[in-house]
């Protein structure tokens, strides 16, 4: 069975899709999905020899090699014209590198509709890049387990995707809208974690100004939203 993680970021696969499923370690997002009949078929692409081999070896163990392709290739690359890919996941990277695999091999993208992306940090870059080719946001999710907060985002191919401004980005439109108590909880925690960063900063000898600006810049911008939602 999957995390709650990865639980999540299956939910939003459609039924009947075809799936690729970028970094995907162990295969446990396609393989999921193929028991259970959601997609009809699947790519399961790494980059790394030791995680493609564990791929290999769980499709081959649950006797879905029929469905599931396991393919040694660096991001986008995993996939070929002929898999009909219309859903593309990545998931437990950063935000900047998921920004850069869909964003150097773009052409790969040519049949998705969706793109489901689960980035541990840094997921403003991937609101950036998604509202700047063609998909728009349909919809968050935010799940909390073993300690860390994950954001889930899902966006749909569409000609003219919402233009959202540096808040929304920052927090998410939908997170922000939903402002559930994990979202609560987990901006409160940034805004201690920022103020202790700040505070340390203050205590150096040499203060960067530039540093201590954007510290108080985002500590500023936490509590306006908490103060609005929380
Ligand atoms: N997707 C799984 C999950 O969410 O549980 C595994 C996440 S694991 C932390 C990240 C995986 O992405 C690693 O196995 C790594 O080798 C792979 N990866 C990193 N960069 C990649 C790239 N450019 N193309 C394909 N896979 C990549």
């Amino acid at each position: 069975h999957l995390s709650q993680r990865l639980a999540t970021v299956a939910s939003y696969v459609p039924q009947g899709a075809r799936l690729a499923d970028i970094g995907t370690d162990h295969a446990y997002l396609p393989v999921n999905l193929a028991k259970r009949g959601v997609i009809t078929s699947g790519v399961a692409g790494e980059v790394v020899p030791g995680p493609f081999k564990n791929a290999e070896h769980e499709i081959h163990k649950e006797n879905l090699s029929d469905q599931i392709t396991a393919r040694l290739a660096n991001g986008l690359q995993a996939i070929e014209p002929t898999d009909h890919i219309d859903t593309v996941a990545i998931a437990g990277m950063g935000g900047t590198l998921i920004t850069q695999i869909l964003t150097q091999d773009f052409d790969r993208l040519a049949g998705v509709q969706r793109l489901i992306l689960q980035p541990n940090v840094g997921e403003s870059n991937v609101r950036q890049f998604l509202m700047t080719h063609g998909f728009q946001l349909v919809t968050e999710n935010l799940v909390s387990e073993d300690g860390h907060d994950y954001e889930i985002l899902v966006a749909d191919r569409q000609e003219n995707p919402t233009q959202y401004g540096a808040e929304d980005l920052h927090f998410g439109p939908y997170l922000l809208a939903d402002h559930s108590p994990v979202f609560v909880a987990k901006w409160q925690r940034e805004l201690a974690r920022t103020e202790a960063v700040l505070q340390q900063v203050e205590s150096a000898n040499e203060v960067p100004a530039e540093k201590v600006a954007s510290l108080k810049a985002k500590i500023s911008e936490i509590k306006e939203v908490l103060q609005r939602v929380g």
